[in-house]
């Protein structure tokens, strides 16, 4: 297969789950979900060129990541040149931005801009529904990484289906020092529910306040059958989430497996006190100031 286009630069956006509910675990092990995805302006950049030689070779501006075969970014060029015999070398280079193990999908997000990104540049050999079959196979949040926007995502991830977008907010994202590991979350979780009842979010009341576009009904909607669960292994995430409410936050939840929270402010001017005030509590690293990301038609 020959390239026709022979270098590109492309975004990886970031993610937020406005609702994350757990319906059960399948024989194979994963769990059905029932998500509400919200993308954010928040990205990492990726720089795909076509080499003379042969092979994939990757750089990350992030040098405590690995930048081999274990990046999501390069197994999904792997696996994207496997899929369409491409021999042509490919190297990839990832301005990481988003913070790591952080629950705002960042690895998710890297692999499925290097299928589009790859994609493009032969000339589009994979349909849609082709290359999030492709993706899904890297990663459960991959196929809603390829779509974007406002998603209702179910089964294991691979159910999408679009919504009305959520109305604008601004997003501030606090990210506690602590990581939080996917799996360790999730087994967690399992345990937790066998002696605790953990509320779970009304996705039909959510779904009613994206329609209506009602922002109150929507914010006073986040929930995430998660957050119980990390909260035990990082309580400073109650703290984060108490200190963004007394700065007027309308909404504050911890996003995927955590242990990132978000929240949502409708007043620039308090969202903007809010971040100062997180920057110079110790969370100057883990402080990212963000809104909601539209994907174009
Ligand atoms: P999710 O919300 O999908 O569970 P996350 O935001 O919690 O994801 P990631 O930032 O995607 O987590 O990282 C999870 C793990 O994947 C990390 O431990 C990291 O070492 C590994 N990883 C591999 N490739 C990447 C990448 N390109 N960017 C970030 N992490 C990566």
């Amino acid at each position: 297969m020959k390239p026709v286009i022979s270098e590109l630069t492309t975004n990886a956006y970031a993610k937020i789950n406005l609702s994350l509910d757990i319906l059960g675990t399948r024989p194979d092990g994963y769990h059905e979900v029932c998500m509400i995805m919200q993308s954010l302006v928040l990205h990492d950049t990726l720089t795909l060129r076509i080499t003379d030689g042969s092979g994939i070779s990757m750089t990350c501006s992030d040098t405590s990541l690995p930048a081999d075969e274990t990046n999501l970014a390069y197994r999904a060029a792997d696996l994207f040149c496997k899929t369409y015999t491409i021999a042509d070398g490919i190297s990839i280079h990832l301005e990481k931005v988003i913070p790591v193990a952080a629950g705002l999908a960042g690895g998710s997000s890297d692999a499925a801009a290097v299928l589009r990104g790859l994609n493009t540049m032969y000339g589009s050999p994979a349909t849609p529904e082709e290359l999030a079959a492709l993706g899904v196979t890297l990663g459960a949040d991959i196929p809603y990484c390829l779509m974007l926007g406002t998603v209702l995502s179910e089964g294991i991830g691979e159910k999408l289906t679009p919504l009305p977008p959520a109305p604008d907010f601004y997003c501030l994202l606090v990210k506690p020092s602590a990581g939080a590991s996917t799996k360790q979350i999730y087994t967690e979780y399992d345990s937790l529910v066998q002696t605790e009842s953990i509320p779970h979010p009304d996705t039909e009341a959510l779904l009613s306040a994206l329609k209506k576009r009602n922002r109150k009904a929507l914010v006073s909607g986040l929930c995430n059958v998660l957050e119980p669960v990390t909260v035990k292994l990082v309580p400073e995430i109650d703290t984060i989430k108490n200190t963004l409410r007394t700065f007027g936050a309308e909404g504050v939840l911890m996003s995927g497996s955590g242990p990132t929270v978000f929240a949502l402010f409708s007043d620039v001017a308090k969202s903007k006190r809010a971040e100062a005030h997180m920057r110079e509590t110790g969370y100057a690293s883990g402080t990212f100031f963000t809104s909601f990301y539209r994907p174009a038609k």
